[in-house]
């Protein structure tokens, strides 16, 4: 059972956070294999790494393709999931009959054109946000993202007149464009794991920690550009603002 067998593991350590163009990685231990008696197709198995450079679907953006090898015995991912931060790969072995022993270590593989493109799709999300504030437009609210490469959106809260919209949408682009042209090439996207209390500090001017995580919750900033006020986020980033082109 996944609940069952899930709780035992430790959270996996989410190498995509410090580095979204980390294409492969090694001497990742293998905590466990197992096959669930639900949620997953017929012949998938679960494999749980101690740490996992492959983001799992979330936040509106789809999960990485990708394997795991060991030698010649290859795990195909099929889908990624997190429950209670701990990482599922789900997928099949190749050959059907080999498995990884636990202890043991793999290395990871992620599609670097697909991280590289789902990383571009889900910032132009933020970027958008960015370009929303210095439009003036305060009063439309981001709520949800969806940011798979065939019809991203970012869907505010708020109304824009009729007559209004193609002007906004002008104002956008222009906005989009500058921010991008702005933004010196020595300034990376800024990423961090932070203490609810570090959290409090640097989301400040966007009015603090969303009352939607719980206090005390350790969260992870993202901010695209120097003046961005920022969010929480998980996702897979650009660098710099300059890879959205
Ligand atoms: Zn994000």
């Amino acid at each position: 059972m996944v609940e069952a067998a899930q709780q035992t593991y430790p959270k996996t350590v989410r190498e995509y956070f410090d580095n979204s163009y980390k294409f492969t990685s090694s001497g990742n231990r293998v905590l466990g294999v197992f096959t669930p008696a639900e949620g997953v197709a017929e012949g998938q198995q679960v494999v749980v790494l101690d740490k996992s450079i492959l983001h799992p679907q979330g936040g509106g953006q789809p999960n990485d393709e990708g394997h795991l090898s060991q030698g010649d015995t290859k795990f195909v991912i099929a889908e990624l999931k997190i429950k209670d931060d701990v990482v599922m790969h789900i997928g099949k072995f190749e050959p059907a009959e080999a498995t990884f022993a636990e202890g043991s270590e793999v290395d990871c593989h992620v599609d670097e054109a697909k991280r590289r493109l789902f990383a571009r799709v889900h910032s132009a999300g933020h970027l958008l946000d960015v370009a929303m504030m210095k439009a003036g437009r305060t009063d439309l609210k981001p709520s949800k993202g969806y940011h798979f490469a065939t019809g991203a959106y970012v869907e505010y809260i708020g109304a824009v007149e009729a007559s209004e919209r193609e002007a906004l949408v002008a104002t956008l682009n222009e906005k989009c464009a500058q921010i991008i042209s702005s933004t010196p090439a020595e300034m990376n996207v800024f990423k961090k794991m932070c203490t609810y209390e570090e959290a409090q500090e640097q989301l400040a001017g966007a009015g603090g920690v969303p009352s939607y995580i719980a206090e005390g919750t350790p969260l992870r900033v993202l901010k695209l550009v120097a003046d961005d006020l920022g969010c929480p986020c998980g996702g897979t980033h650009v660098e710099h603002v300059h890879d959205i082109q």
